[in-house]
């Protein structure tokens, strides 16, 4: 059987997250106390309901403690997120993850049972800091028949990580070919390998497998 995913509020993040649920086909019962944002996500999701989700009577009836992971996306209000949290635990749902609008927010989200605390802004403000000393790919170089030759240039993200930590080098779809470190071109590369700053990866192989490894670091 699916996973079964329910999402709480339907605001900009609860419907992005409903969207990606179904295109991955997953089955997701959308809720929201506004009946106008069900009709908005009723476009793309097949189970939308209109409910208030701090209504202990309603989440029992909506069978909410059988899904697999129920999402709380109510940004707007503070006492509504942590109660609805706190419903959804002594309900029996195992798994209560949660969008939190602040450091303050997450700590009592915590507090009263959430099993995973999410703070987009926070998160994302690191990941696009994280990024901007990023300079992984240099380039690519299409081979046809979807192969590709490219460079990957290793950041702070990645210094002193050995070969092996990245699994490289047990790959089946892409090899890694040669390392070039200032003016030199290492092509005897073993697991031990220390990667440093600059040093930058020659890759070759299917674009896909290439483009999934480096999502992955
Ligand atoms: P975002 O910041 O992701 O845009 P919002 O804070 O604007 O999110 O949206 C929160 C949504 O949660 C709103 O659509 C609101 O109607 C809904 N909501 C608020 N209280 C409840 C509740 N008790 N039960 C269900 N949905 C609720």
């Amino acid at each position: 059987m699916n996973n079964q995913f329910a999402v709480i509020g339907l605001g900009l993040f609860g419907t992005a997250l409903c969207e990606e649920l179904e295109r991955q086909d997953a089955e997701v019962l959308a809720i929201d106390i506004d009946e106008l944002r069900t009709r908005q996500v009723a476009t793309f999701c097949s189970h939308v309901i209109v409910a208030d989700a701090t209504d202990e009577n309603t989440v029992a009836e909506l069978g909410l403690a059988d899904f697999d992971i129920v999402f709380v996306a109510i940004g707007d209000s503070l006492e509504t997120s942590i109660l609805t949290t706190l419903v959804l635990k002594e309900a029996g749902v195992k798994k209560v993850w949660v969008k939190a609008r602040d450091k303050f927010h997450a700590k009592i989200l915590k507090k009263v049972g959430a099993d995973k605390v999410i703070n987009p802004e926070w998160d994302m403000g690191r990941r696009v800091a994280q990024s901007m000393f990023d300079t992984r790919l240099v380039d690519y170089l299409e081979l046809g028949h979807d192969m590709v030759l490219t460079e990957f240039v290793i950041g702070l993200q990645l210094n002193s990580r050995t070969l092996a930590d990245l699994n490289l080098l047990q790959q089946t779809e892409f090899q890694l070919l040669a390392i070039k470190r200032g003016q030199v071109l290492h092509n005897v590369l073993t697991g031990t390998m220390d990667l440093a700053l600059g040093d930058i990866l020659i890759l070759a192989g299917n674009k896909h497998a290439i483009d999934r490894w480096l999502d992955k670091q």
